[in-house]
């Protein structure tokens, strides 16, 4: 700043002149204290409004800029220091000029010449300081220095307006226009310093104030209310103009300090992060890449550097993109195309030779004028996240074991269809399938050789539906086929055998096991108004049918199973409340022998009569004990009152129990066996139980021992409805059992033709042979007990002897009645 420079003269460059031992300064400081106090004024008072006025136009010192806003200011006046001090000479010698001639020159002269030296040195010493880098904060000194500056040169320049008096026309218009010049020029060169400027035009007015004293007069006047117009204007200038340039000085600052900022955190960010950044210009060339980046593309930057982006990008062949990899690139195209900004767009890559992923997120840059610049983004490696990520969607959606649509997927494809077939029409099928005898298996051979039978199923229902249908499975033995398309019902049932057919294949499993199991499958068919949680219930209770009806089966949906199941649950409730309450009875059903009629035992049938539905048959609720786990509870009330019962008869009639397979593999059937002998001391071999063979269809390692140590307590073992369903007799060998019941579907066959009696005969020889009773089930006319004698069957049971009835009416008259061989049926 000029008039800083300028007193530099004085002060020989000593930037703290008050601290300075500068001579002076020593000289300066007596005076001023006498000459700036004047007596009606405190110094303090002084010292105040001289702070205000340096403080004019300047931010406020707690706003934190102050030092930075002051340094601008000052480096603003510095720029035009020289041109100033160039304009200063020249305006000096100017009027020395135009003064030629007149007494005046000498002193002009003098003028000028401490104007000019003023000027020349404050120029050599600015000149230099034009290319120095401005500094970064500056003192209130400085302020106060440029305005002390201010106040001296434009007292040397208040003397010009002196001569103003002295000169003729033309000089006196000269010297008017260099003053109005000088007001200008240096008010505005020292306007960023507003009190510098304003000191400045002020010793001005104070010289052209002199001016008009020394010579007054109309122009005079008239120059002088044009100049005071000048400084008016100036002072108000430099003033709102102070403000301008510090507001923009401020913002200047504050967006310098963030782009410090940014920046800082962006090298950092380069340096230390693992993600990298990037930028493209308009025509999509990379402009930008950061280090990171082109070790891994294994690139030089300069290579990179001006290259269309998608060509510097690792994308695997073009031949080799797969469907997912090209609509990636897609969607990055089209979003750059649109000039969107996006967010952790993932892209596969290849680099050295293995998928990676990345996620790019940038922004679209525009210019002032709102044209595309280009992008400006970051990327980063999302490889094991997006792998992490892609593992657990796909455990979500799929079964772990088999590979196959989970149970949540089946769900999403049900729902989607649902909605199709809503919009569209057309239908679908759902098929349920259960393994039978799965949980045996699993439970004999270990869960290794289980997951091997799930894996193989799943791979068979698999096979046979293909692509097009979905395979699921639901969890445990349950699987699950979506079948697309209108629900024919020779269609579907041909699959649905086409799976039982698969599935009954044996197994061939790992260390020599084949297990052998088969299925059963609910179907039902979607409809338009339905959904998936309604369609999976119908296929639950088709499955259900078709278990219930002999397994390897499959049953479609009926909505009349839907009562029936309302009914079950209802039948459940109600009886483990009668079980409580105790009002489930035995009735007694004779077995005689087939020549005397003499009874040799009863078996007992357990009743119930429900208070709504009247009597129900035990071949309906023990199969809801089962489901439902009161058959324990059942069991255990049904043999305890039938040895009880039995404590009442002849010691040579026994009383035969059944037993469902269910109850017979519970660990606790034993148990509850020999507590029912011990509470009511019936002795063992009064005690039959009858088990069916389907018991041994779903064996395991107890049912064996249970089997013998039933034997060693001395209870025996009827083998029930011989003859139905699992035609094999291998466990005929491998069990002694005392007693085979021959079905009653057999009996009731005799009638019918060769092949009833045929088998009858070949059961009794085979029976014969093993030392086991014959007892022929539901004999109902002399005609076929006659039969049955001559076939060679020892025993009988049936309405012809006698229907099942309470205990007390075995008691009071059968042993009476039917002990003689002429009495007939009850
Ligand atoms: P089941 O063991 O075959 O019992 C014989 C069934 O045949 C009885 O039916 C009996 O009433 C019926 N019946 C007997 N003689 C004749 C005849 O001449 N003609 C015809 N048409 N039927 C005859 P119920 O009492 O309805 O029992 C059905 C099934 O329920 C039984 O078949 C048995 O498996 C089961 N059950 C009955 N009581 C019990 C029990 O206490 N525990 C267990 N676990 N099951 C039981
Ligand atoms: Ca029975
Ligand atoms: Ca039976």
């Amino acid at each position: 700043m000029g008039v800083e420079v300028i007193l530099g003269i004085f002060f020989k460059g000593d930037d703290n002149f008050r601290v300075s031992a500068n001579p002076i300064k020593k000289m300066f400081t007596p005076y001023r204290r006498r000459a700036m106090v004047p007596p009606w004024a405190s110094r303090e008072m002084l010292a105040t409004v001289f702070d205000r006025f340096l403080n004019l136009g300047a931010p406020e010192e707690a706003s934190g800029f102050a030092g930075r806003v002051r340094a601008a200011q000052i480096a603003a006046v510095r720029r035009y220091t020289p041109w100033m001090m160039i304009a200063n000479i020249a305006n000096a010698l100017l009027v020395t000029v135009c003064f030629f001639g007149t007494p005046y020159l000498p002193a002009i002269a003098l003028w000028a010449t401490v104007v000019i030296l003023v000027a020349a040195f404050a120029l050599i010493r600015a000149w230099p300081k034009l290319t120095e880098p401005a500094r970064a904060t500056a003192s209130k000194r400085g302020i106060r220095r440029s305005v002390i500056h201010a106040l001296i040169l434009g007292g040397i320049w208040a003397v010009l307006p002196g001569f103003f008096a002295l000169g003729d026309m033309e000089q006196r218009a000269i010297v008017a226009a260099v003053v109005a010049g000088m007001l200008c020029g240096s008010g505005f060169a020292l306007a960023t310093i507003a009190p510098a400027a304003i000191a400045f035009a002020g010793m001005l007015a104070l010289g052209s104030t002199m001016a008009v004293v020394l010579a007054p007069g109309f122009t005079t006047m008239a120059l002088l209310a044009l100049n005071s117009i000048y400084i008016a204007v100036i002072m108000v200038s430099a003033l709102s103009l102070a403000r301008t340039l510090r507001e923009r000085i401020e913002a200047q600052i504050r967006s310098e300090e963030q782009r410090d900022y940014i920046s800082l955190l962006l090298s950092d960010f380069e340096e230390h992060g693992s993600d990298w950044l990037w930028m493209i210009d308009h025509r999509g060339r990379v402009q930008h890449v950061s280090s990171r980046l082109t070790e891994k593309l294994h690139k030089p930057e300069a290579e990179l550097i001006d290259r269309r982006a998608l060509a510097c990008l690792p994308l695997p062949p073009r031949t080799a993109r797969s469907e997912d990899e090209r609509r990636q690139l897609t969607v990055l195209m089209r979003a750059i195309k649109a000039r969107q900004t996006f967010r952790d767009l993932e892209l596969t890559v290849e680099i050295d030779g293995w998928p990676q992923r990345w996620a790019l997120t940038a922004k679209p840059i525009f210019g002032l004028d709102g044209h595309f610049e280009g992008y400006r983004g970051i990327g980063r490696n999302v490889t094991e996240a997006s792998v992490a990520r892609r593992r657990m969607e796909h455990l979500a959606r799929f079964d772990v074991l088999t590979g196959l649509a989970n149970r949540a997927t089946l769900m999403d494809h049900l729902e989607s269809g649902f909605s199709r077939v809503r919009r569209k029409g057309g239908g679908f099928a759902l098929l349920l399938i259960d393994l039978d005898h799965f949980k045996a298996i699993n439970d004999t051979q270990g869960h290794p050789v289980g997951d091997e039978l799930l894996v193989e199923a799943a791979r068979r229902l698999q096979a046979l539906v293909g692509d097009t249908d979905l395979v699921a499975r639901l969890g445990g033995d349950e699987f699950a086929i979506i079948m697309d398309g209108e629900v024919e019902p020779e269609r579907v049932g041909a699959m649905a055998s086409r799976a039982i057919r698969a599935l009954a294949h044996p197994f061939e499993l790992s260390a020599g096991v084949v297990a052998q199991t088969g299925a059963s499958i609910g179907i039902a068919a979607a409809e338009a108004g339905g959904d998936p949680t309604a369609l999976i219930r119908h296929a639950d209770l088709a499955l259900y049918r078709a278990k219930h009806g002999g397994r390897n089966r499959f049953a479609f949906f009926e909505p009349a199973f839907e009562a029936s199941a309302q009914r079950r649950h209802r039948l459940e409730r109600d009886l483990r409340d009668a079980l409580d309450a105790g009002i489930l009875e035995l009735a007694f059903q004779p077995i005689a022998d087939a020549t005397t009629l003499r009874i040799s035992s009863c078996e007992a049938l357990v009743r119930w009569t429900h208070p709504q539905f009247g009597p129900v048959s035990p071949a309906e609720f023990v199969a809801i004990a089962e489901e439902s786990g009161l058959i324990g509870r059942l069991g255990k009330f049904v043999v305890e009152a039938a040895c009880r019962a039995a404590l009442a008869w002849p010691d040579h009639v026994r009383v035969a129990v059944n037993l469902s397979p269910v109850e017979f593999r519970s660990p606790a059937l034993f148990a509850c066996v020999r507590h029912a002998l011990e509470v009511t001391g019936l002795a063992p071999d009064r005690l039959e139980l009858e088990i069916t063979e389907s018991l041994f269809l779903e064996q395991g390692g107890h049912v064996d021992a249970t089997l013998s140590a039933l034997r060693r307590l001395g209870v025996r073992i009827a083998l029930d409805d011989f003859g139905v369903g699992y035609s094999s007799l291998s466990y005929l060998r491998r069990y002694q059992f005392d007693k085979l019941k021959i079905d009653r579907s057999f009996v009731q066959g005799l009638a019918d033709g060769p092949q009833s009696p045929a088998i009858i005969a070949a059961v009794v020889a085979m029976a014969g042979n093993l030392e086991t009773a014959i007892a022929a089930e539901g004999v109902e006319t002399a005609q076929q007990l006659e039969t049955l004698r001559s076939l060679g069957c020892g025993l009988i049971q049936g309405y012809f002897i006698g229907r099942p009835m309470p205990a007390d009416a075995i008691t009071t008259n059968l042993w009476q009645t039917l002990d003689r061989p002429q009495s007939g049926a009850a």
